[in-house]
């Protein structure tokens, strides 16, 4: 059974998407702890991000850099935050939030955002990358 990242990089699960290449993806988390939140996947899946081959592993996080950069420009904050938690969707993934101070990084706290805010939001984040 491929999981729900897989299914959205293959196209089968729509998402908001902000950036890809051949091997990665980028699109907004349905669930966000800020504007921009933002998850980045190979989409070849392996479940634990740290199971990834190195090759993969650095491909991803210069990746995630590249869309990181791009993120800050689209939605001003002080950092971008990056995360890894992977309890949830067994696909590995990093989590790019824009944070203003420590507190902003509160994954028990979601937003509740349009979907035309999130069409807006990533369509942004892609036009800055
Ligand atoms: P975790 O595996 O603990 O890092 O959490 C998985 C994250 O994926 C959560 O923040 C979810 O909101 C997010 N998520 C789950 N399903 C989707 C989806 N279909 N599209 C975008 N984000 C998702």
């Amino acid at each position: 059974m491929p999981s729900v990242f897989s299914l959205i990089a293959a196209g089968e699960i729509p998402c908001y998407k902000v950036a890809e290449d051949e091997r990665f993806l980028a699109f907004l988390d349905i669930n966000p702890i800020a504007e921009g939140h933002t998850l980045v996947i190979p989409k070849h899946e392996v479940s634990y991000l740290f199971d990834l081959d190195d090759e993969e592993y650095v491909g991803l996080e210069l990746f995630a850099k590249k869309v990181a950069r791009g993120l800050q420009r689209a939605v001003p904050c002080v950092r971008i935050a990056e995360a890894v938690i992977g309890l949830e969707v067994p696909h590995a993934h990093i989590h790019l939030v824009p944070i203003n101070s420590e507190g902003d990084l509160n994954f028990s706290k979601k937003l509740t955002l349009t979907p035309e805010r999130m069409s807006e939001l990533a369509a942004r984040i892609a036009e800055n990358i």
